[in-house]
């Protein structure tokens, strides 16, 4: 049989079009190279607790729209998320919050805080140089030294000294006691796991795994009267112009046989020494609970660090520079030339979203396509 559509990917902007699609009564086949389905917002089980496998993902967003359309699929339950800074071994609550300036300097009042970091920001007069005197001109020197300069400079692989400063633009300071990290209406984690909200999404629909749509592409095109394709650009035209970069992430992740770690989903290491970025404890983003509602006896976490790309790893991160962009804009006229297929997805079109948003795009398609 022919398909309406063939969907290379089933992630969750694969796995909305592939929905809506056949809600609206069109046949639809969904392939994916990998074994499972979800993409990157993929957890698996383990010992009770779902693991984030591609990162930690938190769902959260302002648009009342999205968060309609999701909780179709999944409860979600009522996750906040507020990590702890560990400096050398000094705990600090972020984002910088009261709760952060009580424990660096002791103050107590909003204006004894505001006060000591107009104190500290003065150190730095003219147009900050580089990265490190922006972020003393915005937030002072203590906050700077202990909470910003080892992260950024693990995460760039480079002194903050020779970073430009336009990469830091703001940097939020609350006075208040909030250590709620996102300001969204709404927030947190799938009751269950992503996948299972995935295959939810999935439900009825015929999917493909380790099905890899480029190594099989005239075969595959033939089943389908147009694609909706959703794996990375440069690797549809055979990177023919050159290859986009990304920022990498690479994870270990260890089981670990005791209930706590670190009684917290996500904990950043701030120093330089220590080599990893943070410590993601799957288990808290469920509050440590199996779905029955148990204590779970066993934890598994997960190191972050920071690499260095290169083409063949997973791609994580888009980099937002000129040269990656002006490439993305060559390949993107490539695409717009190219007959019954919609690159779409943030591969497809070489773009950051966050969840919420690569929802938001997709369910924008569909009101055009569909
Ligand atoms: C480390 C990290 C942490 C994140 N944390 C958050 C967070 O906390 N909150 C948030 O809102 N967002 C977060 N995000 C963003 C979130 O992951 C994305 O919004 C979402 O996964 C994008 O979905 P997608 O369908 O566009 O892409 P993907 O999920 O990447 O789906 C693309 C699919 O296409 C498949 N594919 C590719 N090429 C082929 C091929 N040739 N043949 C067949 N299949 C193919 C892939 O296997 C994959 O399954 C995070 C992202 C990263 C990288």
């Amino acid at each position: 049989m022919k398909y309406d559509y063939l969907i290379v990917g089933s992630g969750l902007y694969g796995a909305v079009f592939a929905h809506e699609a056949k809600k609206a009564g069109k046949s639809v086949l969904v392939i994916d190279k990998r074994p499972n389905i979800a993409g990157n917002v993929y957890t698996q089980e383990t010992e009770g607790i779902n693991v984030h496998i591609y990162g930690a993902h938190i769902f959260h967003t302002n648009n009342k729209e999205v968060w309609d359309y999701v909780t179709q699929f999944a409860e979600f339950n009522r996750f906040t998320n507020s990590p702890v800074a560990n400096y050398k071994g000094e705990l600090y609550s972020l984002p910088f919050n009261m709760y952060t300036f009580n424990k660096m300097w002791g103050v107590v009042t909003p204006e004894e805080a505001a006060a000591k970091i107009e104190e500290q920001r003065k150190e730095i007069t003219g147009e900050p140089k580089n990265l490190e005197e922006q972020a003393i001109s915005l937030v002072g020197r203590d906050i700077y030294e202990k909470l910003i300069k080892g992260y950024t400079e693990k995460q760039w692989g480079r002194d903050c000294k020779e970073l430009p400063s336009f990469i830091i633009k703001r940097l939020p300071v609350r006075l208040t006691f909030d250590n709620n990290y996102f300001n969204a209406l709404y927030q947190g984690i799938p009751v269950g796991g992503y996948t299972q909200m995935v295959a939810n999404m999935l439900e009825g629909i015929e999917v493909r795994l380790n099905t890899d749509y480029l190594a099989n592409k005239a075969e595959l095109d033939a089943l389908a009267d147009k694609v909706v394709y959703t794996g990375p650009i440069d690797a549809y035209f055979d990177f023919k112009l050159g290859t986009l970069e990304y920022r990498s992430v690479r994870f270990e992740t260890e089981l670990l046989d005791k209930p706590n770690f670190q009684g917290n989903a996500a904990v950043n290491y701030t120093d330089r020494e220590t080599p990893w970025t943070r410590i993601i404890e799957h288990k808290w983003f469920e509050f440590g609970k199996d779905k029955n509602g148990n204590d779970l006896p066993k934890t598994v976490i997960s190191r972050e660090y920071s690499s260095e790309w290169k083409p063949g790893d997973e791609p994580y991160y888009p980099v937002n520079d000129e040269k990656n962009g002006a490439l993305y804009a060559e390949y993107k006229k490539l695409a717009d030339s190219e007959k019954n297929i919609i690159f779409g997805g943030r591969l497809g079109e070489y773009k950051y979203y966050d969840m919420d948003a690569v929802i938001a795009s997709a369910l924008d398609l569909c009101k055009k396509e569909l």
